[in-house]
């Protein structure tokens, strides 16, 4: 690049991991400027249970995204795109992978909507726009949407196309525009490649990173298997594949347990989870132990008033007084009519293992 040059921007999709925070700093070096952005979906793990779980307290809380642009001195927008992504959980053009995790459309979509402000900032902010977008993918490290196939799919579905530059991998794919250009030398890129995550543990190390997310169970709640099984339960529950933003971060709290086809019943695990649901108390109807400690329940669906007693006996069942003859209860019908009574908890025998979600 000569010095009469204008100093090349780029925007980079965080994910709060160790590959966007390393594809980052690969092209800082080469001294473009870059900012960061970070979509919410409603399924992301990060922050959640360990926020609201109160034996989780002693892990870190948290935003890992900006947690990653904080270590990298880049500003990131935070733009919530739930209500957009909905199309892509229900409608995945290219199907799910192991579970609901819509990676390959998720990718598209969430590249495509990127490459939008790229497209913006180049439009009306002239040579304050972002010349190229950046990611921190891997070719072959995920099944689906890493894969050498796939890559160039993505680049190209999302209208990328070759203003999409992957650091990590670049000398694995075909010199994209920035590297054409002379905007970035691509022999400092990488061409990593494959599942292990030592070359990228080594190049941390190299510019002195000491401390990275690792997600357990990957960066959305899609590709757990439970919470599949619950989101898949809610539609076949509702007969409609639908949800909305309290729907699925409920499904991330608590026990779920369903006895009838028209209600289940959310069970706070701990303290933290039963704040959690409190605020949620008066959408539901919703059953109180009163005769000993216990969790706070709520009852989704439409009970009867019949239903209400054999849940609250189900909820007996999650409670100090499991083994007592009988126990007091409060039940809260959704509206907030309110009567205690006494029921028999339910005993492990009556409480088949399909109930559980
Ligand atoms: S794991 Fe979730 S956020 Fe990540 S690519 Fe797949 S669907 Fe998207």
């Amino acid at each position: 690049m000569s010095e009469a040059s204008p100093r090349r921007k780029a925007l980079a999709l965080i994910s709060g991991g160790l590959d966007s925070l390393l594809a980052v700093r690969v092209v800082q070096e080469q001294g473009i400027e870059v900012e960061g952005i970070n979509f919410f979906t409603g399924f992301c793990v990060e922050g959640h249970t360990h926020a609201i779980r109160k034996q989780a307290q002693q892990k870190q809380k948290r935003n890992n995204a900006l947690w990653s642009a904080e270590q990298l001195g880049i500003k990131l927008h935070i733009i919530d795109i739930s209500e957009e992504y909905k199309e892509v959980v229900l409608n995945p053009k290219h199907g799910y992978g192991a579970n609901l995790n819509p990676c390959l459309d998720c990718k598209i979509f969430m590249v495509g909507k990127a490459m939008g402000y790229v497209n913006r900032a180049r439009e009306f902010a002239a040579d304050k726009g972002f010349d190229f977008l950046i990611t921190g993918e891997v070719v072959g490290q995920r099944p689906k949407s890493q894969r050498a196939m796939t890559m160039p799919m993505i680049a190209r579905e999302s209208g990328a196309d070759d203003r999409l530059l992957r650091p990590l991998c670049a000398k694995r794919m075909a010199p994209t525009l920035p590297e054409r250009e002379g905007w970035v030398d691509r022999e400092k890129l990488y061409d990593f490649h494959g599942r292990s995550r030592n070359p990228q543990i080594a190049l941390a190390e190299a510019f002195g990173f000491t401390d990275w997310a690792q997600p357990a169970g990957g960066c959305c709640f899609l590709t757990d298997e439970a919470y599949s099984r619950k989101l898949t339960d809610l539609w076949s529950a509702r007969g409609e594949r639908r949800y909305e933003l309290d729907d699925i971060m409920l499904l991330k709290v608590g026990r779920h347990v369903r006895p009838a086809p028209n209600y289940k019943l959310i069970v706070g695990r701990e303290e933290g989870e039963n704040n959690f649901l409190e605020g949620y108390r008066h959408e539901f109807a919703h059953i109180r132990i009163l005769s000993h400690n216990g969790p706070l329940t709520l009852v989704d669906g439409t009970p009867d008033a019949d239903d209400l007693v054999r849940a609250a006996r189900l909820a007996g069942r999650f409670c100090q007084g499991r083994d007592a003859d009988e126990i007091e209860v409060e039940i809260v019908a959704k509206g907030g009519v309110s009567r205690q009574l006494k029921v028999v908890p339910m005993r492990t025998g009556d409480v088949p293992e399909a109930w559980y979600l």
